[in-house]
């Protein structure tokens, strides 16, 4: 099954749960909210949908339990046209998000729980191996075990495709895991954290992306926020700058519309520095609008502001 415009991503969904109230209960307490939303989320899950949204082929690799949220994902991902590669379990949940909004700050508190997309091992990726070696891009992120994340890697590099780690949420990676990882994508925290540097601006960024090559990444984006993003390859770096496009409501996923168009972009045979710049154009579309994988522009949005490419 070799088919090269395929981008296989592995991660999790949960559900987001949102509560907007005064303060946060204390123990014991009930209190009364002011708000509630429920909406898709999880990086993989986000970074998939953008990828489909941007006009990928999109497979998602992970597991869900046989519950209500495991069929809210399976229609989030039939709206964005994402292809589940996915396992059902009955022995736990799908994961879940309670987060506390407080409605003067804006600020919030999260727990996660990942449920059974938690147990994601080498077997799951084994068991889409022939799919993974056909693939042109395969993606991880790091909310399901670093060790499932290895092994797609592993499998991808095997097999031709282009590889991308997006380190999020930093964690300490194993011994020779970045040299799998044709293109890193942390964002200025994640990229501090994996280096012991400080980030903060496209120069510091790009000490940081030279630190990661030295590990053995190919290339790195270092992606900055309202910045935009620093891309470093040991030849070439270049600073593409953020796309504006209106007043920014929810900066939520943002990271994960920039990964997903960038792997879209990266698919299509789109070189790297203008693949970071059509991530720039969806990344700056999604932050305009609420919700994280409801935010993820379509690829006639994205094309409106860039020009068909
Ligand atoms: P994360 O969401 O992972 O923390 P960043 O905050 O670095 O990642 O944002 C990822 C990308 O989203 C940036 O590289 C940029 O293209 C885009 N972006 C983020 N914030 C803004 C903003 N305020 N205006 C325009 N684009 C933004």
């Amino acid at each position: 099954m070799t088919d090269r415009h395929a981008i296989v991503i592995l991660g999790i969904f949960v559900a987001d749960t949102a509560f907007r109230a005064p303060r946060q209960p204390a123990m014991g307490e009930t209190l009364l909210g002011s708000g509630f939303a429920l909406g898709p989320g999880g990086k993989g899950s986000n970074q998939a949908v953008a990828a489909a949204r941007a006009g990928g082929e999109v497979h998602f690799i992970s597991r869900l339990g046989t519950d209500h949220f495991g069929e809210m994902a399976l229609e989030v991902w039939r709206d964005a046209g994402v292809r589940p590669a996915i396992t059902r379990h009955a022995e736990s949940y799908t994961g879940a998000a309670c987060i506390f909004l407080d409605e003067a700050s804006g600020e919030n508190a999260i727990i996660v729980c990942p449920g059974i997309a938690g147990t994601i091992c080498a077997d799951d990726i084994e068991a889409q191996a022939d799919l993974i070696r056909g693939a042109g891009v395969v993606v991880a992120q790091l909310e399901q075990p670093v060790a499932a994340a290895h092994h797609l890697l592993r499998l991808g590099r095997e097999g031709g495709a282009r590889t991308i780690l997006n380190p999020a949420p930093a964690t300490t990676l194993p011994e020779g895991m970045l040299a799998l990882c044709d293109l890193v994508t942390p964002n200025e925290s994640e990229a501090a954290a994996l280096t012991g540097l400080p980030v903060h601006d496209p120069a510091s960024a790009e000490a940081a992306a030279a630190a990661l090559r030295e590990r053995g990444a190919g290339a790195v984006v270092v992606t900055l926020g309202a910045g935009g993003a620093l891309y470093h390859d040991g030849a070439v770096t270049v600073h593409v700058p953020a796309v504006s496009v209106g007043a920014v409501v929810e900066t939520t996923g943002a990271g994960d519309a920039f990964n997903g168009a960038l792997a879209a972009a990266l698919a299509e045979g789109m070189d790297p520095v203008a693949a970071v710049g059509f991530g720039n154009a969806a990344a700056g579309l999604s932050v305009t609008r609420p919700g994280a994988a409801r935010a993820m522009p379509t690829r006639a949005e994205i094309d409106a502001l860039l020009g068909p490419l």
